[in-house]
């Protein structure tokens, strides 16, 4: 399996400088060893006009079939299963794939990362490049209709390069046998060399359409990271991504997710995790991390959607998506994209400042974004933000940096571990609980546990409660129809059940009900967030709801815990009147 890269020069910038970008001395040949066999680099050529350095990739035929045994085992891989099957004949050791991507980030990881400490700017600066592959599964025999583009150019001419492939014979000797599926292709631009080298290690396998490897979880990360800077405005980034998960839905719904964040991130001059808590924080790094099985880490797949919707911004913005669905997030005067989970915060600040809440809860506060709206408010003076998830708190706590603040604002705001299922006596007292998109996370049945904890035993004179409007994810380009908007939800109401459900728990609990919609309002499916609120002692006329219902008998036969007799669910007769003048 063999790759060359060559770039042209001149006497004050030679060619052969790319032995220092590559961090492989024109002068040797040398040689590495990786997990599927040895890798050899050297140089055909190493002249002032022009130097080609390559990577022939020796492949071990056993190694790999012991391998993809392994990997076949107790995994549906296809990848694996395909190589494990053919393995007496096959292209493996011949045709560029995956293997040759791996051996080229093992081979070139400094070069890839764009580092070149020898010599300061080199690798800031775009070459004259040409990638010569003698052999690609290019496209995996796909049917075209004449005039259009293959995969190949599909993939590699939106980053610049030109791309010729030419056809490879069966058999030289058999002309009649026709072409084989395989092509030698060659690319040229004037690129970053650390790019072509991003670009080669994700595109490679994504023409070959097949792994060598499981693709695990880490895959997403690898695959954004090396996508950095130009695989979310690919305009086939979807392909992309698709391919080189090796379909994994899961995997690339959560890759193209994250990758619309940063997308939008970037429109919006923020991080992408401030848009979405969804992604998720290494307790330990800091760094963002793909574990969306950890607790509090959820939001929706896509917390706002790629459309520009400002005609004044004057940027043309016609990148991919922009009109793929109507906005969930809208411009704002200035034109800036705001996101969803952002307006979500502002609308719930609002309606606490409406009702004049000075105490209030976060439930299932997560990393705390609301938590750090609400100390922005002088009128609040104690926030209790309580999350099932450790680090979801341990993250808040960062984001928040909890420890650093003076003595007069640390004592504003606490952060507890608690699970909403139960009743706890901390939650008691306050004007105001918040659940904002959280509802959502729990299985149905444990549902009633966490409406009689919050309405039935903490009983704030307000009770804030946002979740996602089911119908509105058909707007959402990107999450496959009949999907939730994150993995973990465990249900997703359209406008009609989270009413009737709204109405239910103010009825059992002697509060009234009023919904707000968050975001825009779409004419069909209605806003991307649906929020309720819930207020009682306010106004006894209608807040007078029928018998008490006392903690849904289903819900504390199934806690372990309530030791105390459920509270009456009326209004007047057991809460205390905390609510602030309007
Ligand atoms: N309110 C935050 C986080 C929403 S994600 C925001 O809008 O950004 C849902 C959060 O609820 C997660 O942090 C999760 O850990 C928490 N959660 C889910 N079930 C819970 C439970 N039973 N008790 C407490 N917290 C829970």
């Amino acid at each position: 399996m063999f790759i060359s890269i060559s770039t042209t020069g001149t006497a004050a910038h030679p060619a052969t400088d790319l032995g220092y970008l590559l961090h492989k001395h024109p002068g040797k040949a040398q040689r590495f060893s990786t997990s599927h066999g040895e890798a050899h680099v050297f140089y055909p050529e190493a002249g002032e006009q022009r130097c080609t350095a390559a990577l022939l990739l020796d492949v071990d035929p056993v190694a790999l079939v012991r391998r993809s045994r392994g990997h076949a085992k107790g995994a549906s891989s296809a990848a694996a299963g395909a190589a494990a099957l053919s393995q007496y004949v096959n292209d493996r050791p011949y045709a560029a794939s995956s293997l040759l991507a791996v051996a080229l980030r093992s081979v070139f990881r400094t070069a890839m990362k764009g580092a070149c400490e020898q010599r300061p700017g080199l690798a800031e600066q775009p070459r004259e490049l040409t990638v010569v592959l003698p052999a690609v599964a290019a496209g995996g025999g796909e049917e075209r209709t004449p005039g259009e583009r293959s995969l190949v150019e599909r993939l590699f001419e939106p980053l610049g390069w030109q791309v010729t492939a030419s056809a490879i014979p069966l058999d030289e000797t058999f002309p009649a046998w026709g072409d084989s599926r395989y092509k030698r292709l060659e690319l040229t631009g004037t690129l970053l060399l650390a790019d072509a080298l991003q670009q080669l290690y994700v595109l490679l396998p994504v023409l070959d359409g097949a792994k060598h490897y499981w693709v695990a979880p880490d895959e997403v990360d690898k695959l954004l990271a090396a996508g950095e800077g130009w695989l979310a405005d690919h305009p086939d980034h979807a392909l992309i991504t698709r391919r080189y998960l090796h379909r994994r839905w899961s995997l690339a719904n959560e890759a193209l997710r994250r990758l619309e964040l940063a997308r939008l991130a970037e429109a919006d001059d923020s991080e992408a995790e401030e848009l979405d808590n969804a992604v998720a924080l290494d307790p330990e790094s800091g760094e963002p991390t793909v574990t969306s099985s950890l607790v509090g880490t959820m939001a929706e797949p896509v917390a706002v959607v790629p459309a520009r919707v400002s005609a004044d911004a004057g940027t043309g913005d016609t990148g991919a998506g922009a009109a793929e669905a109507p906005a969930a997030a809208e411009a704002d005067g200035a034109g800036k994209l705001v996101p969803l989970a952002r307006r979500r915060r502002a609308a719930i600040v609002a309606l606490l400042a409406e009702v004049g809440a000075a105490r209030v809860l976060d439930l299932g506060c997560g990393q705390g974004e609301l938590v750090g709206e609400l100390l922005k408010e002088k009128r609040i003076t104690e926030v209790l933000g309580v999350d099932v998830s450790t680090s979801a708190l341990a993250a808040a706590a960062r984001k928040l940096r909890l420890e650093r603040l003076p003595e007069r604002q640390a004592a504003r705001v606490r952060l507890v571990q608690g699970a909403l299922t139960y009743t706890d006596a901390r939650l008691k007292g306050y004007d105001a609980a918040v659940l904002c998109e959280v509802i959502e996370h729990l299985d149905l049945p444990r549902l009633p546990a966490l409406e009689y904890a919050v309405f039935g035993a903490a009983r704030p004179a307000t009770v804030i409660v946002t979740t996602p409007n089911a119908e509105y994810n058909v707007r959402w380009e990107s999450l496959p129809a009949g999907h939730h908007r994150h993995a973990d939800h465990r249900f997703e109401w359209d406008r009609a059940e989270f009413r009737a459900w709204a109405e239910q728990v103010a009825a059992n609990y002697g509060y009234t009900v009023a919904f707000h919609p968050v975001g825009p309002e779409d004419p069909q499916v209605g806003p991307p967030t649906q929020l309720a609120m819930f207020r009682h002692g306010i106004e006894p006329a209608t807040a007078s709801a029928g018998a008490p219902e006392p903690a849904t008998d289903s819900a504390t036969a199934s806690e372990p815990e309530p030791a105390t007799a459920p509270e009456p669910a009326t209004a007047t007769a057991t809460a205390p009147e905390r609510s602030a003048p309007r």
